[in-house]
């Protein structure tokens, strides 16, 4: 039994390694992208709208200009269902309590890997 225990351990020590990488990619990605494709997931009764890149998953909530980085004009941003748009975020939707520190000091790319690193999380 112990050896199952052993083996089952190592497996997962592994999974979670797989993990992590996983979270730094994701991170480097949203990080150097453009964010130029840009959807909208709309409100609902008790929800927030929120904005999403295609091309490297990064999410914010937000209304009309509450977005930090995501804060394209209005015309070119497709605006479609919330499950429609879930499909494409990576990680998390960031809170409007959080991704406006993403304008505040250094530049914006080591403002947006600090939250980040702080905020992103993954799970499979
Ligand atoms: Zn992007």
């Amino acid at each position: 039994m112990a050896q199952y225990n052993e083996i089952l351990l190592a497996a997962e020590k592994k999974a979670e390694r797989a993990v992590e990488t996983y979270r730094r990619t994701l991170i480097d990605t949203q990080v150097s992208c453009r964010h130029s494709e840009i959807v909208e997931g709309g409100h609902s009764a008790t929800l927030r709208p929120f904005r999403v890149c295609t091309k490297c998953g990064y999410a914010e909530e937000g209304w009309g200009s509450g977005y930090s980085n995501l804060n394209n004009n209005y015309k070119d941003v497709k605006i479609m269902s919330r499950d429609e748009a879930s499909k494409y975020v990576r990680g998390v939707v960031l809170s409007q309590d959080v991704h406006w520190l993403t304008r505040v000091g250094r530049s914006r790319r080591e403002s947006l890997r600090k939250v980040l690193e702080e905020h992103q999380e993954v799970s499979f």
